[in-house]
């Protein structure tokens, strides 16, 4: 890093990631011109994240309009995201990136991705953007202390691990999930606490000789409960070599994210592969209309596929020889208790390749949530997953950065 010292700047985005661009070409785009920007990234790659997302298609926001709506798709941040997301929505997100040569499409499950399937068009966008707006960024730069001096006009002094420092009236802390004690400490510094991260949006780890040979096999609808921490979700689930995966465990992952942590990813899972039939019902039926045919033969549920019904009667203690009309009433609520609440014992927990996150950060009562403008030091703003704020997967974590930049980008230009 090649730069002078003694550099005066009106902002200072700490962070090159989806957050921090957007925040300064906002900050770029309402300051006519008038601001001199940086943005500052540690690594040697800009929008690293936004690369890898999506599986290189970056899923940019979610098809959900209502803001109230949308925000329930948080975790942490759902009431506080309520606000921001009406002063700027996933609408406004896709409007900007179309009236910026970015086209979205919209999946059947709502994900919005660019039309080409490539998140390479999203970080041309934005580095294209930024370029004409003459916002400087400099790259393997990491930030080492951030000094906040509260009469001057350049308020904070930003130093750099190689030794450079510089003055800026504003600084855009952008520096995506608080695990690192470095950043961390940054925030510290400047009078901020933060909740301690832990992941959110990962799958369970369960090593159970019922789920053996079933991989790949998913289930549309089920119900999951973790009884002893009061946890439960729905939707779909996928058996993964590692133990289970899907929605419906994401969200729980994500909704239960400290709890999980609390007893280090060790608890027990009940699954209920059909939580909206009258399985009693059915079964009795079963009784009169297939009398002959063994229980094994064929599944008599459309949700519950051929393999994992052998699996689900064998656990039931049926043998593969037993008729409809010859279940006795013992193996009958077996069967009834297996369909409706099987036992997994979780032993850990794996990183979804697709996506994770982090829930914990900058501590939402210490912002403003209008300009997301810190309270406790002025002239700093938060935006991004470095606050207190995670989505489940679906684009909800990118619309995060997108509006918390946005709104910190146009507080900032009215400095
Ligand atoms: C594999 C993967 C796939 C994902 N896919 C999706 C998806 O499709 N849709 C979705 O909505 N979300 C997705 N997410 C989540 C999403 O990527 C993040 O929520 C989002 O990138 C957060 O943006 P950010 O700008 O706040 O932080 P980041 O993207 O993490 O950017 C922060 C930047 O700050 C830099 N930095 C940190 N400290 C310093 C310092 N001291 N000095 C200088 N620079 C510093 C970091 O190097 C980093 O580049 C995915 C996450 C992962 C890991």
């Amino acid at each position: 890093m090649t730069h002078p010292s003694d550099s005066h700047w009106d902002l200072v985005v700490i962070g090159g990631g989806a957050a921090g661009f957007f925040g300064a070409i906002a900050a770029a785009e309402l300051a006519y011109d008038t601001q001199r920007i940086l943005i500052v990234e540690k690594s040697s790659k800009l929008l690293g994240k936004v690369r890898v997302s999506g599986g290189g298609r970056c899923n940019v926001t979610h098809a959900c309009f209502d803001p109230r709506t949308f925000s329930t798709h948080y975790p942490r941040g759902e009431k506080e995201l309520i606000g921001p997301l009406n002063r700027w929505s996933p609408q406004d997100t896709i409007d900007w990136f179309q009236s910026h040569g970015v086209t979205l499409k919209t999946e059947r499950d709502g994900r919005m991705f660019p039309t080409t399937d490539d998140s390479q068009t999203i970080i041309d966008c934005l580095e294209t953007q930024a370029a004409k707006l003459e916002i400087e960024i400099w790259t393997q730069a990491p930030v080492s202390s951030i000094i906040h001096h509260s009469k001057a006009e350049y308020g904070f002094t930003i130093e750099f691990s190689s030794g450079t420092h510089l003055k800026t009236r504003n600084v855009l802390m952008a520096t995506g999930g608080t695990r690192s004690a470095d950043t961390v400490r940054l925030i510290k510094n400047l009078g901020h606490s933060t909740l301690t991260a832990v992941p959110s949006l990962f799958t369970f780890n369960i090593n159970d000789p019922a789920l053996t040979g079933l991989a790949g096999l998913s289930v549309a609808s089920v119900e999951l409960a973790i009884p002893e921490l009061g946890l439960e979700s729905s939707g779909p689930l996928l058996v993964t070599h590692w133990g289970l995966s899907g929605p419906s465990i994401l969200k729980l992952s994500a909704w239960g994210a400290r709890k999980l942590h609390s007893v280090d990813y060790k608890f027990e899972l009940s699954v209920n592969w059909l939580p909206e039939t009258d399985i009693p019902k059915v079964l009795e039926t079963l009784r009169i209309t297939h009398g002959k045919r063994t229980i094994v033969a064929r599944s008599p549920f459309n949700d519950i596929p051929r393999r994992l019904w052998e699996r689900l009667v064998q656990l039931s203690g049926i043998s593969d020889t037993v008729t409809w009309s010859h279940l006795s009433k013992a193996e009958e609520v077996s069967l009834i208790q297996t369909l409706s609440d099987s036992r997994f014992n979780v032993r850990g927990k794996s990183m979804n390749k697709e996506e994770f996150v982090t829930c914990g950060g900058v501590e939402l009562t210490e912002v403003s949530l209008k300009t997301m403008e810190s309270r406790r030091t002025p002239g700093l703003f938060f935006a991004g997953e470095v606050l207190n704020i995670d989505g489940i997967t679906g684009g909800f974590n990118f619309q995060n950065a997108w509006t918390t930049g946005r709104l910190a980008g146009i507080a900032i230009s009215q400095t």
